[in-house]
């Protein structure tokens, strides 16, 4: 009997790029399951995997399970193992699809099947037909069995024998081969959703966990798949980094272990781990629900770029060398020299790294234990000695000892990483010491303890967060420090003697006061939040180099940095959405902003302009009628003064609202456009201009080469470009240079400044003419704020003063004359 429609999947277990991937499992299932259950939704007569002897044995019981045949063939001669499927069963018309795609598009494999049978009743010819332009991975084949038997006999070219289509499609003399663009509803060329490398199951992963979130069952649809793909949590898959190392402790794999399992994202455990407690802990997680796919040993590679999360203690130029890949850094409480690599920096434990600024400080994020002591006593009757997970300096059998003696009827718990027999020979037990093994979920069995003894370090504040009393044993200088600054009661590096021991016991800084808050923040939801940011590049320069440019400010959206080439101030990193330039901004935003609407600003924005103009008059020698074009024009204040100071104006503007506001209101020639995308000979005729202006524009742009490139093509040589803009070296900045960054618009991408401007400009062939210093401001001089000085007052004049002659102004006016052809 011959079979009319054929699904056939080929499938092998040993791939060499990802073993057994066909039978690896993604979300409860194989990969291979997931294939079957789409493919399955095409109405056909028949379904089969097609695979090698080796293989059948497992392959058959999945097949048995999701109602599909299982047929043994040719292991390489894969063209060899469908015709001998083809014959054995007559089929008509394959669909062909392979084991290492589990997110295919079922409907689309439908309708090109349709279209192939179609084609066939109208006696069109078509020996195998198939649609381009799906997701890498989504699509299947259609082809008549005829053809392929007929291809199989006339073909020995090895590529064609072990993968069926080109024996078809390459041989287009012969048969009739239709790649067919594929309906709008399927068109996704840069999706990639196929199973070939360990990050492409990793995206997989991602896929599974987002539509799992929202209980979509397998098989997807076409419609789940591409929106799991656009998500932001597929997008910027996040792989938690922790120190791993021997005597960093476990304080940064419990803490990214936490945060992996609140997140549904990755944590990076290398097989190479040489910290002893790590299998443990990892075993006592995932009784708390981490799944075996978040843990990975190999970082994504570009195609499954990842957010990194560094939780080191201090980060090595290994460590960064293995992020060269990596779409962002986020690094937690770090320590190193290198957080210029760290596009941006949590400080959770209080540091006393001070001059590094961080992002974000926040100790909300520390786990706080569930349990906290109700009664506090200095009687000590329960003691725990716990110098983290490991005690490099050795100190817990001596501070053990001595505390045996202090509290002779106390019981003493001391926490051994490693061999306890090695380090305290065959007895567990020395009077009322107990040595034990790391204790399973510490963090909510402190409240058991009077007393803690630790080292700095989370142990610290959740002995404090639980009630407990709390001595630090300080193993460096810095620890000692540390100490100090947060109000612990500690015993001196190397000073580790009875006296120094009671001094501590006996401190009142034993019972902490911390200004710490008590509120419990997830620090897995927060980096989900975070990983959504998105890292730029210079916006004059654009590369990437080796070394990350240095830091200039960071605060808890954004990050700024200075390129070392151009020497430009430019947004790095930002949390914050795009802006979107409608009505709304000129009226809502810019009222929130200045305190009133941009039109009932018109007449004194226009006032300003008209001196705009007069200083731009002057620069040209010329009297005659000039073309000026004013870039993100707005409502027109800019074109009216000139047009009043006797120049054609002509304005552009990304605002619909604006530009018909222009035109009809103003009647000065408008286009709505988003510069540098504007083609001036076509909207205006105009080729060249004798000026461009922007006014508080230039800093919206994330693409300034372009813009500059654009400007300098469209500006007559000798003609001006005048630009006004947010001062990077007035009074706000130098006075309180994170606050000026922290309150600067999110939507300034870059920061320019007097002293620098001119390099910059120069690039794109323009001589910086004149710089006016403007948006003086004397109370925002410190010494006006100290004493309080009123508008009017001697001071306040004097000030007001210095500010101008010293072009310590918030704002400036930048006016230069094209000198050269940039191209030439
Ligand atoms: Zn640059």
């Amino acid at each position: 009997m011959k079979t009319k429609r054929a699904v056939i999947i080929q499938c092998r277990l040993s791939s060499s790029r990802l073993p057994q991937k066909a039978i690896k499992e993604l979300g409860g299932k194989s990969v291979l399951e997931w294939v079957l259950l789409s493919m399955h939704k095409i109405k056909a007569d028949r379904y089969f995997v097609a695979t090698d002897e080796d293989s059948y044995p497992t392959l058959k019981k999945i097949c048995e399970k999701n109602d599909f045949e299982c047929f043994a063939g040719d292991l390489n001669n894969v063209l060899k193992r469908y015709c001998d499927l083809i014959k054995k069963i007559k089929a008509e018309t394959i669909i062909r699809a392979t084991a290492d795609n589990p997110f295919l598009f079922y409907e689309a494999a439908e309708a090109s099947l349709v279209e192939f049978e179609n084609r066939c009743k109208s006696k069109i010819p078509c020996d195998y037909l198939t649609y381009t332009g799906l997701p890498h991975g989504s699509g299947v084949e259609i082809f008549s069995g005829k053809a392929l038997l007929k291809a199989a006999e006339a073909t020995s070219d090895p590529y064609d024998l072990e993968h069926v289509g080109p024996a078809l499609y390459n041989h287009k003399d012969k048969f009739t081969c239709d790649f067919i663009k594929a309906p709008a509803r399927f068109y996704y060329p840069d999706l990639r959703t196929t199973i070939d490398t360990p990050s492409d199951f990793l995206r997989a992963t991602s896929i599974v966990n987002y539509l799992s979130d929202k209980n979509v069952n397998a098989p997807y649809s076409t419609e789940q798949i591409v929106e799991a793909c656009s998500s932001d949590y597929v997008k910027n898959p996040v792989v938690f980094y922790p120190s791993v190392k021997k005597g960093h402790g476990t304080g940064h794999l419990h803490r990214c272990l936490n945060a992996t399992i609140d997140s549904n994202e990755f944590i990076y455990i290398p097989k190479t781990s040489s910290l002893e407690a790590s299998s443990a802990l990892i075993e006592e997680y995932k009784q708390k629900g981490l799944k075996d796919v978040q843990i990975i040993d190999q970082l994504p590679d570009e195609t499954f770029s990842p957010v990194i999360v560094t939780d080191c203690f201090e980060l090595t130029p290994e460590d960064l060398k293995a992020f060269e890949k990596a779409k962002t850094i986020i690094s937690i409480d770090e320590g190193s020299d290198f957080t210029d690599y760290s596009d941006y920096l949590l400080d959770i434990i209080p540091s006393y790294k001070c001059l590094r600024p961080a992002n974000l400080f926040d100790t909300s994020f520390i786990k706080k234990p569930e349990n906290v002591k109700t009664n506090k006593n200095r009687q000590f009757e329960n003691i725990l000695v716990c110098i983290g997970g490991e005690d490099p300096a050795g100190l817990t059998v001596p501070v053990s000892a001595l505390l045996g003696r202090l509290y002779p009827d106390s019981k003493i718990t001391a926490v051994i990483s490693g061999d306890i027999e090695k380090t305290v020979g065959a007895q567990k037990q020395i009077d009322n010491i107990h040595f034990l093994p790391p204790i399973q979920n510490l963090k909510n069995q402190l409240y058991k303890y009077d007393l803690v003894v630790t080292h700095y370090g989370l142990t610290a504040f959740e002995a404090f967060f639980a009630g407990c009393a709390v001595i630090l044993l300080a193993s460096s200088k810095l620890h000692e420090q540390l100490a100090q600054k947060y109000n612990f009661a500690y015993v001196p590096e190397n000073a580790l003697t009875e006296k120094k021991l009671t001094e501590a016991l006996m401190s009142p800084k034993v019972f902490p006061e911390l200004p710490l808050s008590i509120e419990q923040k997830s620090l897995g939801l927060f980096i989900n939040t975070i990983s959504k940011g998105k890292k730029m590049n210079c916006p004059v320069c654009h590369q990437t180099n080796s070394q990350p440019d240095k830091i200039v400010s960071r605060n808890s959206t954004r990050t700024y940095r200075r390129c070392c080439n151009c020497g430009i101030v430019y947004m790095s990193f930002s949390t914050e959405a795009d802006k979107v330039y409608q009505k709304a901004y000129f009226f809502e935003d810019y009222k929130k902003q200045y305190g009133k609407t941009y039109q009932e600003d018109f007449e004194t924005i226009k006032k300003q302009c008209l001196k705009r103009v007069a200083v731009m008059n002057n620069l040209q020698a010329e009297n005659s009628a000039k073309n000026v074009l004013d870039i993100g024009c707005a409502y027109g204040p800019f074109l009216s003064a000139a047009s009043d100071s006797g120049l054609n104006p002509f304005g552009t503007d990304i605002s619909e609202d604006a530009v018909s506001y222009v035109k009809k209101e103003l009647h000065f020639p408008a286009s709505c456009s988003a510069f540098p995308e504007i083609d001036t000979v076509n909207e205006f005729g105009i080729s060249q201009f004798d000026a461009v202006t922007m006014w508080y524009v230039i800093e919206h742009f994330k693409d300034l080469d372009s813009v500059l490139n654009k400007v300098s093509s469209i500006l007559k040589k000798g003609g001006i470009f005048a630009f006004s803009t947010p001062s990077g070296e007035g009074i706000s900045a130098k006075s309180d240079s994170d606050n000026f960054y922290k309150i600067s618009p999110t939507d300034h991408f870059s920061i320019w400044e007097p002293s620098r401007a001119w390099k910059i400009l120069q690039k794109y062939g323009f001589t910086v003419e004149k710089i006016i210093s403007t948006g003086h401001h004397p109370e925002r001089f410190p010494s006006i704020k100290k004493s309080n000085s009123q508008p009017g007052s001697l001071k306040w004049r004097c000030i007001d003063k210095m500010s101008r002659l010293k072009n310590l102004g918030d704002t400036m006016e930048i006016y230069c004359r094209k000198t050269t052809d940039k191209d030439l």
